[in-house]
């Protein structure tokens, strides 16, 4: 084991906010001052950047990353009778809001980089399957050439899950723009995020954010009148007016996550792993750095031992939650999915990481895989 004198968590949220205290300071208190709480023109400057951030006509500030996509699939008609296709590895949100919305969740098993095989998508498409949800999980961007060419053979819909992936870009376009929709979270763990809940819907189509702006506040076309039944759904003029202070930082905030992920990637050559690596076609933004051993609890324990902290996203695939016992999957059917669940292992990647410890991060590693042999 090497010097203890070094300790890495996996996160610390406290350090994000170090630098940029008194901004967000100032600008809760100009809130507090207005009043303006829902709605108001911090949420509109929000909306306005994220547009430019996702290369989209309409951003739309929302509650949270699951309400992103339930809104979407309601806004798509999507519900009793139909099927969507998603990935079994992700955050269970990409399902439950298919479920919640009264379709079916249908899952395809993904590639080696995590994200959905195209192949197997196109084997699970059935007359009822009406949407795809691609997630581009880790904050890699998903084969978006692929499952869109997919999408318009079969006549469907392509919603992108970007909860992890906010900034990234596939052939130099932003994810979130592929889409007919975009879904993002702003949950604190995410590479932007609000002091609490918040998420955000990107779109082209004038139509869907027409409908969507009532859609999230009651079905209200003005104060007084209500076009449909709808959800409270918004997201907060104080986590907005935070937001476009976090906004100015993060391009450096998804610069530095990536340097830490070439340091890991270099410093992890040669190893019995297999590392995320980069396509040249791609910007993937380090939401997480997944790497996959057949030794993973035992360099866990291990990483633990040297006062590094580390994470499994996720232990348990969402075809093997008890909520999705009614779907009837059974163990085996994502062979990719199912043998990722014991080999993935999330190393520490923050941009407030210093160079230090990423480098003790991947010295470590090193001296397990010297002291196996
Ligand atoms: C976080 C996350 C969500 C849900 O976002 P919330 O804001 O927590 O509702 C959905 N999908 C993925 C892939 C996520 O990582």
């Amino acid at each position: 084991m090497i010097t203890k004198a070094i300790s890495v968590p996996y996160l610390n949220l406290g350090l994000q906010h170090k630098n940029i205290k008194a901004d967000i300071l100032r600008s809760i208190e100009a809130i507090l001052d207005n009043g303006q709480f829902i709605l108001g023109e911090e949420t509109q400057r929000f909306e306005k950047s994220f547009a430019e951030i996702a290369g989209t006509k309409y951003a739309l500030g929302v509650a949270n990353g699951t309400d992103a996509l339930f809104l979407s699939l309601m806004a798509l008609g999507i519900g009793k009778g139909d099927e969507v296709i998603t990935a079994p590895n992700s955050f269970l949100a990409s399902a439950s809001s298919i479920a919640i919305a009264g379709a079916t969740p249908v899952f395809a098993d993904v590639l080696s980089d995590f994200n959905l095989d195209p192949e197997k998508v196109e084997k699970a498409i059935t007359p009822k399957t009406k949407a795809i949800i691609a997630v581009h999980l880790t904050g890699r961007p998903a084969p978006l050439d692929e499952l869109k060419a997919i999408a318009t053979k079969h006549n469907l819909h392509l919603i992108e899950d970007c909860a992890q992936a906010v900034g990234a870009t596939y052939k130099g376009k932003p994810v979130g723009s592929y889409g007919t929709t975009g879904c993002f979270s702003l949950h604190p763990l995410k590479n932007l995020a609000a002091c609490g809940d918040g998420g955000v819907i990107t779109t082209n189509d004038e139509k869907i954010y027409k409908h969507l702006l009532l859609a999230r506040n009651h079905g209200l076309k003005n104060r007084d009148e209500c076009s449909f039944w709808s959800f409270n759904s918004r997201l907060d003029n104080l986590q907005a007016a935070i937001l476009n202070v976090k906004l100015n930082e993060l391009s450096a905030w998804t610069s530095r996550r990536r340097e830490i992920a070439g340091l890991y990637q270099a410093g992890l050559k040669g190893l019995d792993l297999i590392v995320p690596a980069d396509k040249d076609y791609e910007r993937a933004v380090y939401h997480t750095f997944i790497i996959q051993s057949s030794k993973r609890d035992a360099l866990k324990q291990y990483l633990a031992d040297c006062n590094i902290d580390t994470k499994v996203h996720y232990p348990v695939a969402i075809h093997q939650q008890e909520a999705a016992q009614y779907l009837g999957y059974k163990k085996g059917d994502f062979p990719v999915t199912e043998h990722q669940t014991n080999s993935i292992l999330s190393l520490p990647i923050f941009p407030e990481l210093t160079n230090e410890q990423v480098n003790y991060v991947a010295a470590s590693i090193r001296n397990f895989f010297k002291v196996l042999k």
